[in-house]
């Protein structure tokens, strides 16, 4: 009983989402959903992987809800630590009470855990969470000495952005063979421009400009940018547009502000979007 903090926040972002509430709107791009319900099934935790807004977090929301258990994410930083997800002893009055973390809960109540960019979180929750990847399936408490069992229906999903972890924070061969690794990338044409019209209410033929303005900018390896146009940023391009906003204003401040900072790529990246919006 070492560690006493005077708050009872945690620095971790987490989120609790029940089952009350509409399924998550989730176009399936290939058989992830049919993996993702045997390895639920075996207990096995499944990986994510792929660049950033490609919907893995959306697929575990949908996967959740039809599974009907409830999620519990985290959003992992470089300051994410195991006593963040674990728990923490906190000062409530005169007394000291223990405080569950989102991981300790989630594996109480049998929820399904989901740490968002795991290879960004600090070494020690790798640690924490490998004896609840094996055969053990089991939790220790190490503030409380205390081990426990997994509910039966507790079930771990990571997510990691290969191309944006190159050359720092990697995951280790040890703890990515724990997983059951599904990629995620960009959908096909057809399916992203569906995906547009299901979010926003676009006109089809609006939505099939921006997915054909984000498949060139994909195609343009030679900018060097860090990350491409995800799904995300013409989601969101096409709820501006949809709201009114001019389309060529929405595609500058959606699609193509927020890839790059250099002024001379910003322009030409412009130019050919407003040719093709
Ligand atoms: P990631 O977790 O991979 O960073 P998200 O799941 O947050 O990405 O996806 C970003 C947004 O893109 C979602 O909020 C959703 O609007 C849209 N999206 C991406 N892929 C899909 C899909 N297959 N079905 C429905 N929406 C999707």
């Amino acid at each position: 009983m070492d560690t006493l903090i005077k708050k009872s926040s945690t620095n971790t972002e987490n989120t609790m989402t029940s089952l009350t509430g509409d399924i998550p709107f989730y176009k399936p791009l290939g058989k992830e959903e049919e993996v993702f319900k045997h390895a639920y099934g075996c207990r096995i935790p499944v990986l994510l992987k792929g660049p950033t807004g490609t919907g893995k977090t959306r697929f575990v929301g949908y996967v959740a809800h039809k599974l009907n258990r409830p999620l519990i994410t985290i959003s992992c930083h470089e300051e994410t630590s195991s006593t963040d997800l674990i728990g923490r002893f906190i000062i409530k009055g005169a007394e000291t009470i223990w405080m569950d973390g989102p991981l300790t809960k989630a594996v109480k109540i049998g929820a399904i855990l989901y740490l968002d960019e795991i290879a960004e979180a600090r070494p020690d929750v790798i640690v924490a969470i490998h004896s609840l990847t094996d055969h053990r399936k089991e939790l220790y408490l190490d503030k409380l000495g205390e081990t426990i069992k997994a509910h039966k229906d507790f079930m771990l999903v990571a997510s990691f952005n290969p191309g944006y972890q190159k050359g720092f924070k990697e995951l280790k061969p040890s703890t990515r063979q724990r997983f059951v690794a599904l990629s995620f990338n960009y959908p096909s044409p057809k399916d992203e421009a569906e995906i547009l019209v299901n979010e926003t209410q676009l006109e089809m033929s609006v939505a099939k400009k921006l997915v054909g303005i984000a498949n060139r900018i994909r195609n343009l390896t030679e900018l060097g940018l860090t990350e491409t146009v995800s799904t995300r940023l013409l989601v969101d391009a096409a709820k501006l547009i949809h709201s009114g906003l001019p389309k060529r204003l929405a595609v500058r401040v959606a699609v193509v502000e927020p890839l790059t900072d250099d002024l001379e790529i910003t322009e030409s990246l412009a130019d050919l979007c407003d040719l093709m919006i």
